[in-house]
């Protein structure tokens, strides 16, 4: 199913997202994670894609996307980058993709490489590229990411959603935000959106920090600010993994519920891998997203 359908209708979705595990982690049952987290019965599942390809080494997003999709029954969404990709590996993606019938792709760039070799001299520089290239080739349903409070490269929010424009020109038809911890960055962000004239279905993206170590990593990556009450949580509980991955669990439910509440239904949930974070959470939403 394209996920254009889906989003179309009111009722509340919530999804979840897997990354192919590399080789060599402690993750070695991806067809196990993948059934369990299938078992929660999200309204589609996301496969991550490295910056550096879809192949990560080992199984890849198209492996993972086939596990979701073709032997769960879920609607399946691979992300595809295109930092480090050629013209002619980006094509042959979308045709290992095709063959599988996955429909949806969540098309990004990727972060950029330290070594600062970027674009790639037969690549592209920036996502709305690589869309345009989907949907030259045909057959899929595009969506795109978008940051609340603006993408760490661009100077502006405003910059941020100008450059936003040039997805929903080359054909971008919905949007995933990146993490944010604070909802009404997500309403006053959706304000600007529908005033700059974006009007695809956004689709908000929560994060459950369930230990205090990620916290540095996420800040880093995503430019999120930490409201108060968050840092809060995690000042009193870091030394005590059990209940900050409680309270994190809590914290995620409660933004949901609340997105819910003020008609944003669609609700993506990073859940990293991480079936039993995932099922608490759904636990917790049985009643509301009946
Ligand atoms: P772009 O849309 O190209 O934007 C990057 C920067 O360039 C922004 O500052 C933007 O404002 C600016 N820009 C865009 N177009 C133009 C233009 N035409 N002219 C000038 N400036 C422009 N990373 C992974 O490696 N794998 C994943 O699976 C993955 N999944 C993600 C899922 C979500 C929902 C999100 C929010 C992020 C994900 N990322 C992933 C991270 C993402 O790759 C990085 O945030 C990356 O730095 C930007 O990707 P983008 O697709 O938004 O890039």
């Amino acid at each position: 199913m394209k996920l254009t359908e889906l989003l179309q209708s009111n009722r509340p979705t919530v999804s979840c997202e897997l990354f192919p595990p590399k080789p060599g982690t402690a993750l070695l049952d991806a067809p196990s994670v993948v059934r369990r987290m299938a078992a929660l019965h999200p309204a589609y599942m996301s496969v991550t894609c490295s910056a550096g390809g879809s192949g990560n080494g080992g199984v890849t997003t198209a492996d993972m996307a086939n596990e979701v999709q073709n032997i769960n029954g879920i609607t399946a969404l691979a992300h595809l980058t295109c930092v480090a990709a050629t013209r002619d590996e980006v094509r042959a993606s979308l045709e290992d993709l095709k063959k599988l019938g996955i429909e949806n792709i969540l098309a990004l760039r990727g972060d950029l490489p330290r070594d600062g070799a970027f674009p790639h001299p037969d690549g592209y520089h920036h996502a709305s590229e690589l869309m345009e290239e989907i949907r030259t080739f045909g057959g899929f349903c595009i969506g795109g990411a978008c940051y609340p409070e603006g993408h760490p490269e661009s100077a502006t929010l405003y910059e941020d959603i100008e450059n936003l424009k040039y997805k929903v020109d080359a054909g971008c038809e919905f949007l995933t935000t990146q993490m944010f911890f604070d909802n009404n960055e997500l309403y006053s962000y959706l304000y600007k959106l529908r005033r700059s004239g974006i009007d695809i279905p956004v689709i908000a993206g929560i994060m459950p920090v369930t230990n205090a170590s990620q916290i540095k990593r996420i800040m880093s990556l995503s430019g999120s600010q930490l409201p108060a009450r968050f840092r809060a949580i995690i000042d009193r509980f870091a030394g005590n993994p059990a209940a900050v991955k409680q309270a994190g669990i809590a914290y995620a439910t409660e933004q949901i519920i609340d997105l819910l509440a003020n008609g944003v239904d669609h609700v993506h949930i990073y859940t990293m891998n991480k079936p039993e974070i995932a099922g608490s959470i759904m636990a917790n939403l049985s009643e509301i997203l009946q």
